[in-house]
């Protein structure tokens, strides 16, 4: 069962019949983050966005626009040093360093973690929950980022999308610079498309899992943008 205090990783939601969450990981990125923006915004679909602290601090007025146009951002380290995420203190830390750039920048402070490459220790599931984040991954992973798999073979594994899944593309490719994204892309609207054919709608993560948002204290200078909040933070991260 799915409940917010369980110290779990979230992948889908099973309760959920006629809908499922896009997300988006790893920028956002100038070679993509705005075309992926367009597309989205063309089919008026809902994402999410796994950001990674270290390109928000480079490219604000990307982040701005993504949070700007009604999409969930999500949290998805700092420096997206997978390996090293798996030692809870190095990941603790990785995630309250993108958290304050989001408060700092944006204004809001994302309930949500991804772990990079979904690799997490389960002690830092604990300790992230303890501090009231949700850790998410997913349910489906087309695998846009592998340079092997063609724009066809990631339409396949993207036409087996079931209900309540929560399913990862990617905007950016880690702190790659300038990654091409041209199968993402170019795969998106006929995978909108379909899942609409589909009688499926586009949640943000949290509206599939029914938790709130963003922590309740939004930053100074916000302008109301915290919406879905409602969540206090229950406690400080551990150091
Ligand atoms: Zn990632």
């Amino acid at each position: 069962m799915i409940t917010p205090d369980r110290p779990i990783l979230l992948r889908r939601n099973p309760k959920v019949s006629d809908a499922i969450a896009l997300t988006f990981d790893d920028g956002p990125c100038p070679t993509s983050t705005a075309e992926v923006l367009d597309l989205l915004g063309e089919h008026a679909v809902t994402a999410s966005f796994y950001m990674i602290g270290e390109r928000v601090r480079r490219h604000p007025d990307l982040a701005m626009r993504v949070l700007r146009e009604g999409h969930q951002i999500g949290n998805h380290s700092d420096r997206h040093a997978a390996f090293r995420g798996l030692v809870p203190s190095f990941c603790l830390k990785e995630a309250e360093r993108a958290e304050r750039t989001f408060q700092s920048i944006l204004g809001v402070a994302p309930r949500f973690y991804r772990p990079p490459k979904g690799l997490i220790h389960r002690r830092v599931v604990r300790e992230l929950r303890r501090a009231g984040y949700f850790v998410t991954t997913w349910s489906r992973m087309p695998g846009d980022y592998f340079r092997w798999h063609t724009a066809d073979r990631i339409s396949r594994r993207l036409a087996r999308v079931r209900p309540g899944e929560i399913v990862v593309l990617h905007d950016g490719i880690g702190l790659r610079p300038g990654p091409d994204r041209s199968r993402t892309l170019s795969v998106l609207p006929d995978f909108i498309k379909g899942m609409k054919d589909r009688g499926f709608r586009f949640l943000s993560v949290a509206d599939l899992l029914g938790f709130p948002l963003y922590f309740s204290v939004p930053a100074a200078g916000s302008d109301g943008h915290a919406q879905g909040t409602g969540g206090a933070r229950q406690g400080g991260l551990a150091p």
